[in-house]
């Protein structure tokens, strides 16, 4: 018997091995990860990690886990192939591996950017904890520092390195900050907060160059021509899904891996899960990819049902954070295509609520340091709830009232 192989041990693959012990999977459980570390938590590498020297890695799951739930954790290893056929993985460097059910937890990777100068030393990019280190360890060497891209995760390290006291500028080609993640007043909230810390931020502009002195980057030149000192250059501009190992196998994929409301993407036997794949959602029809802690562990708790032999479809309420500066983002269910909203808080106190409807249905709400309105919404979303526009401009109380 060759049991379960999931490759890929971040937060999905993680979830998956431990979810399967608790619902009662006996068989082997092996879990693959080309990253050396025990496995670990990535929110806090771009809010934390990078301005603390002595930071730790945060392990996803102690150590006695793994050994305790016998989940054969295999650091180090890179899957370079699966033969679906023979249900057989090729490991890299030799030797092959049988499984009976493959779960592909492989997640996704830094867009890269090709621009002249983007192979200079100290061009980094932010995923993993090998990145983290060196963008931690160059950060004490750099007075001056360069984002590409005004995501969650751009600005997240710039306001972290602008609270660690280095000058930061973020270049975002589009004219607005987060893409179309969040309602423009967020955005422009972030944007103005982030500017009263120091950040400096060029929208609507590009990068044309990076310039270098002995191989080491020394500065950026913008679409207006512009030359930006920088000893640090982080590229933020999206991330890929790792789809390649299910593609060269056969599976289908479109912008990830395919996956049907079990997990199972065309090959049933083999499931994906998290940041590597796709799925028509439930409620809007819609076919999405998304890439956060919430969908990781959510998928994986769902595969392991799949794998025991259930049949529930997956219909968790999506949920994100991100800690930029001062401000905790929340948000839960899908807001866009909403046609009205109603505020609640106040933005000069920077803590505030957006409730997105469409059609007067509660489709989303989308916080700024209010974490109970986050909460709230999550129960409400979970519960199929939808209170009308103005039992929400009430205030929570009477939404509290309402749900119970
Ligand atoms: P990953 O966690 O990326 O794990 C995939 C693992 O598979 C990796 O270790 C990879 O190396 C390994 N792998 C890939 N291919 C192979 C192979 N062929 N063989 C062996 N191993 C392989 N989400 C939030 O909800 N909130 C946040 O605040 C937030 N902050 C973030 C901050 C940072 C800096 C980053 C990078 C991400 C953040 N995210 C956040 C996103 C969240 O971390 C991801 O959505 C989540 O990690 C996805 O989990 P995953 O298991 O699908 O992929």
């Amino acid at each position: 018997k060759n049991g379960v192989v999931i490759v890929g041990a971040g937060h999905a693959g993680v979830q998956a091995a431990a979810s399967l012990r608790e619902e009662g999977f006996d068989g082997p459980v092996i879990l693959i990860g080309d990253e050396n570390e025990l496995p670990y938590h990535k929110p806090p590498l771009s809010k934390t990690f990078i301005k603390d020297q002595e930071a730790k890695p945060q392990p996803l799951r102690g150590e006695a886990f793994y050994s305790g739930s016998a989940i054969d954790y295999r650091p180090g290893i890179r899957i370079d192939a699966i033969d679906a056929g023979a249900r057989r993985l090729e490991i890299s460097g030799g030797g092959a591996l049988g499984f009976d059910r493959l779960i592909l937890a492989t997640g996704s990777r830094p867009r890269i950017l090709k621009l002249p100068g983007s192979d200079l030393s100290g061009v980094l990019s932010l995923r993993s904890i090998a990145d983290a280190r060196l963008i931690r360890a160059l950060s004490a060497q750099s007075e001056d520092v360069v984002i590409l891209g005004g995501g969650f995760i751009g600005l997240e390290i710039a306001a972290t390195l602008r609270a660690a006291g280095r000058n930061v500028t973020v270049v975002e080609a589009v004219d607005r900050l987060l893409g179309r993640a969040v309602a423009p007043v967020i955005a422009s909230h972030v944007r103005q907060r982030l500017e009263a810390m120091g950040v400096r931020i060029l929208t609507s502009t590009t990068i044309d160059r990076l310039e270098g002195e002995d191989g080491h980057v020394s500065g950026a030149v913008t679409s207006s021509g512009e030359q930006l000192p920088a000893q640090m250059v982080i590229i933020g501009i999206g991330v890929v899904p790792n789809v390649e190992l299910a593609e060269a196998a056969g599976i289908a994929t479109a912008n990830g891996i395919r996956v049907d409301q079990q997990m199972r993407s065309s090959m049933p036997e083999i499931l994906a899960i998290g940041d590597a794949a796709s799925y028509r959602h439930w409620f809007t029809g819609a076919d999405l990819r998304l890439e956060s802690v919430q969908n990781a562990t959510d998928q994986a708790r769902l595969a392991a049902r799949t794998v025991l032999g259930h049949a529930d479809a997956y219909s968790a309420v999506p949920w994100f954070w991100s800690d930029i500066g001062d401000m905790k983002l929340q948000m839960v269910g899908l807001t866009s295509g909403g046609d009205s909203h109603v505020v609640l808080g106040d933005i000069n106190e920077n803590k505030f609520s957006i409730y997105h409807y469409a059609a007067n249905r509660l489709l989303g709400i989308e916080s700024v340091n209010r974490p109970g309105d986050h909460m709230l919404g999550r129960k409400m979303l979970g519960a199929g709830f939808s209170p009308t526009p103005q039992t929400v401009a009430a205030g929570p109380e009477g939404l509290k009232a309402a749900l119970a």
